[in-house]
């Protein structure tokens, strides 16, 4: 039986989801697993059942799971914890392996930001920041393996069912799981000239019909939709390969982050598009709209002060 321990930090709860969402391939793998802590699933408190503790604490655990980025104090103090009771340690989703779309805020000082919330806001009357009974706020979200090592990677808003249950049956046989390094357009069944004849346009709708194949479509990129697949990691579309928002007719947004860990995705994107005669300048917001999910690690940094 592997212990396994999940923890979930600053998300939305998609990635928690996922885990349920697993389906029958759960029920398989449910007898060799053992959850010891699952804040989603069981009522483990940190703090003992009854709050006697006088520090967080969780079991001991073969492998451990935690989905969101680092936004707090008790996130980072966690992270710690689970790093030090957990022999494997798993990044669940982009938000842990990358800041996700929570380090979009990374744009702003925490003092900025603050401020929009409690006195900046037309629709709330302003008060002071809560300082008490509730976790400090790091000065920046934080990705996971900036405050603890990380062992799997498995990326995504949220990450696919079929990845988390590859990665558990891999690390219950004793191997190593990884995604290869890969791009969604070589996954992308669509057809590329290598030239776009139009502008930059925004995907509002479907940008092929719903029953058109997609073999044999023009990729969107070059019909003018911004298309991130080139400097995406493949993987969403699991054993069908398809990637996920391509199966849906709409481009990629690139949740699976950058291909190889040291890429740098806006310098790349900005030469693809131009290698086909689009202009990336057209593209207001360009540094977090080509970097919306991997926003910590440094990539999002405090704008300059807007006139
Ligand atoms: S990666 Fe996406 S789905 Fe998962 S917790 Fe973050 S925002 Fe939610
Ligand atoms: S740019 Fe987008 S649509 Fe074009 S091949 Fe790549 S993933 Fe497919
Ligand atoms: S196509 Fe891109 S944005 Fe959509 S799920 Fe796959 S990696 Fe994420």
């Amino acid at each position: 039986m592997v212990r396994v321990a999940e923890e979930w930090f600053s998300i939305c709860g998609g990635c928690e989801v996922t885990v349920l969402d697993i389906g029958e391939p759960l029920l398989d793998l449910l007898p060799k697993l053992q959850f010891v802590h699952m804040p989603v699933l069981m009522d483990h408190k940190i703090f003992g059942q009854t709050g006697q503790g006088t520090k967080m604490e969780i079991p001991e655990a073969e492998v451990g799971i935690i989905s969101g980025g680092i936004r707090n104090e008790e996130n980072r103090e966690l992270a710690k914890e689970m790093r030090a009771k957990c022999k494997i340690l798993i990044a669940l989703g982009s938000c842990a392996c990358f800041g996700g779309i929570p380090a979009l805020a990374n744009q702003f000082k925490l003092e900025e930001l603050l401020d929009k919330v409690y006195r900046g806001s037309k629709s709330t009357p302003p008060a002071p920041t809560p300082a008490t009974d509730i976790p400090p706020l790091t000065d920046r979200v934080y990705a996971l393996d900036e405050v603890v090592k990380v062992d799997v990677y498995l990326p995504g808003c949220p990450t696919a069912p079929e990845i988390v249950a590859q990665a558990l049956v891999s690390l219950l046989e004793g191997k190593a799981f990884s995604l290869p390094e890969r791009s969604v357009c070589d996954d992308c069944p669509v057809k590329r000239e290598e030239k776009a004849d139009i502008s930059l346009k925004r995907p509002l709708e479907s940008i092929i019909p719903e029953g058109q194949a997609l073999e044999g479509s023009r990729c969107f990129m070059e019909l003018g939709y911004l298309c991130l697949g080139p400097v995406t990691r493949s993987g969403c579309g699991g054993s069908e390969k398809t990637p996920r928002c391509i199966k849906g007719r709409m481009p990629c947004r690139a949740c699976f982050g950058p291909i190889r860990k040291d890429a740098n995705p806006l310098v790349e994107i900005m030469g693809a598009l131009s290698s086909i005669g689009l202009d990336p300048k057209t593209i207001p917001d360009r540094a977090a709209t080509f970097q919306r999910y991997i926003g910590a690690q440094g990539r999002l940094r405090p704008l300059a002060k807007r006139p």
